[in-house]
């Protein structure tokens, strides 16, 4: 263990596994902690977009991820609250991949840290708490678990929803506009798998909807998520046992199927359109612990990748003059500002109310059916190949 490292990144999933490889692949020492031992389970529709494969790629991590044969997606169908349906295919989009992946978080999170594992300046350290940040002349100098103390330069949050660090500087998300809750379990002997993960408005649970993401040919991850704006006293797991019951898809697909004991599991999600900073000085926040996730898709694995990525940019600014740590933070908010364009995570949560409204989400829906060109767009806007704006032009 070294007395003090170039950075610290607290967390070890896909935003703290993405740091910890840029920032060591530009020369600096990384050390990465996570208070669970992997494998571990994270609650997650495990779905893994084209705009993430480009980052793993990035990374040097997809050929792993690719060995690893997961199951490959490449078109998105949506059912409406009077069981209309649209299917549409991932559109080209140059420089991605036609296709995304559903990789159980489990698999996924662990096929990250092994190849993080063998970069020679990153040490990882399990089963780490981190309970506080250590502070010295007025400075943030690094993190404490239980007993033990590390040191140093800059220090980054990847700890996810309830994130210690972020918690620390003041900056955790905990404003219920901008959070929502969702559940999932994973099933096996299902029905009528394809290709195409599913996305259901089911009546009796909006503004919820419900997801059935194919994890293999009989396998799945079933979930549900709400705006924690529009939750409701009967609860999030009435509404998942609702779904399962009512919705003609899931029945169909998960009338003799069996969920896996020990799955259904809830987690919150929070939204990047929290109007706040992601940094403190040489503090970073990236992925969930910096509110990073898609307003409208709850798609966050690309941006903790994303933001991992610009969090090792900022970091090669000042690391190469000591001293100039501090202006971590102003260099890092400028960078993913630009690259997370506001109007996206905006948009989505504009568009969160009214996709409560059933007699709007069926004409919206029927409508993308009619042309499979929409039907493409909306599949596109899902799956993140797209922006939101398509939606307003081509609806
Ligand atoms: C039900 C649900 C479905 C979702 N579906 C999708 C989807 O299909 N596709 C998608 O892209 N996104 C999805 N998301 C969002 C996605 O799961 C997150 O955005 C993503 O996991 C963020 O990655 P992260 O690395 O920032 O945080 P995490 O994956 O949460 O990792 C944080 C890590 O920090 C560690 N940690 C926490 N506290 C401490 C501490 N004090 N000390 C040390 N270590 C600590 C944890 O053990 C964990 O390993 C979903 C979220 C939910 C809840």
């Amino acid at each position: 263990m070294k007395e003090t490292y170039d950075a610290i990144i607290v967390g070890a999933g896909p935003a703290g596994c993405s740091a910890a490889t840029f920032i060591a692949g530009l020369g600096y020492d990384v050390l990465l902690v996570d208070r669970a031992k992997f494998p571990r389970d994270k609650v997650c529709g495990d779905g893994i977009s084209a705009t993430s494969i480009a980052v793993l790629d990035r990374m040097g991590v997809l050929k792993r991820i690719e060995d690893t044969n997961p199951q490959i997606y490449d078109g998105v169908t949506v059912s409406a609250p009077n069981s209309c349906i649209m299917m549409g295919k991932n559109p080209p989009v140059d420089g991605l991949t036609d296709y995304g992946y559903v990789i159980p978080r489990k698999e996924f999170d662990n096929t990250l840290l092994d190849f993080v594992r063998e970069i020679p300046n990153v040490e990882v350290r399990e089963r780490f708490h981190v309970k506080d940040l250590v502070r010295e002349g007025g400075k943030i100098c690094g993190i404490t678990g239980e007993e033990e103390k590390y040191r140093g330069r800059i220090i980054i949050g990847a700890d996810g929803a309830h994130s210690v660090v972020a918690r620390k500087l003041s900056l955790l998300n905990t404003d219920p506009r901008h959070k929502a809750f969702a559940m999932r379990a994973y099933f096996e002997n299902v029905e009528g798998l394809t290709n195409s993960i599913e996305i259901h408005y089911e009546k009796s649970i909006l503004p919820g909807y419900a997801w059935i993401f194919p994890t293999g040919k009989t396998t799945a991850n079933v979930g549900i998520g709400v705006g924690t704006r529009f939750m409701e006293a009967k609860g999030i797991k009435n509404l998942f046992n609702i779904f399962l019951e009512r919705n003609c898809f899931a029945r169909e697909k998960l009338g003799n199927a069996n969920m896996i004991e020990n799955t259904l599991k809830g987690w919150p999600i929070p939204f990047g359109s929290l109007p706040s900073k992601r940094s403190r000085g040489n503090v970073l926040l990236i992925g969930d612990a910096a509110s990073f996730v898609d307003t409208l898709t709850g798609e966050g694995i690309y941006y903790a990748l994303r933001s991992g990525e610009y969090a090792a940019r900022a970091v090669s600014e000042v690391l190469k003059n000591p001293g100039k740590e501090e202006r971590a933070g102003g260099i890092y908010e400028k960078l993913w500002k630009k690259e997370f364009k506001w109007k996206e995570f905006f948009q989505g949560y504009m568009l969160q109310p009214v996709m409560s409204n059933k007699y709007f989400v069926n004409f919206a829906i029927k409508n993308a059916g009619r042309k499979q060109k929409n039907a493409d767009i909306l599949a596109g806007v899902i799956a993140h190949k797209l922006p939101k704006s398509k939606l307003l032009y081509n609806f």
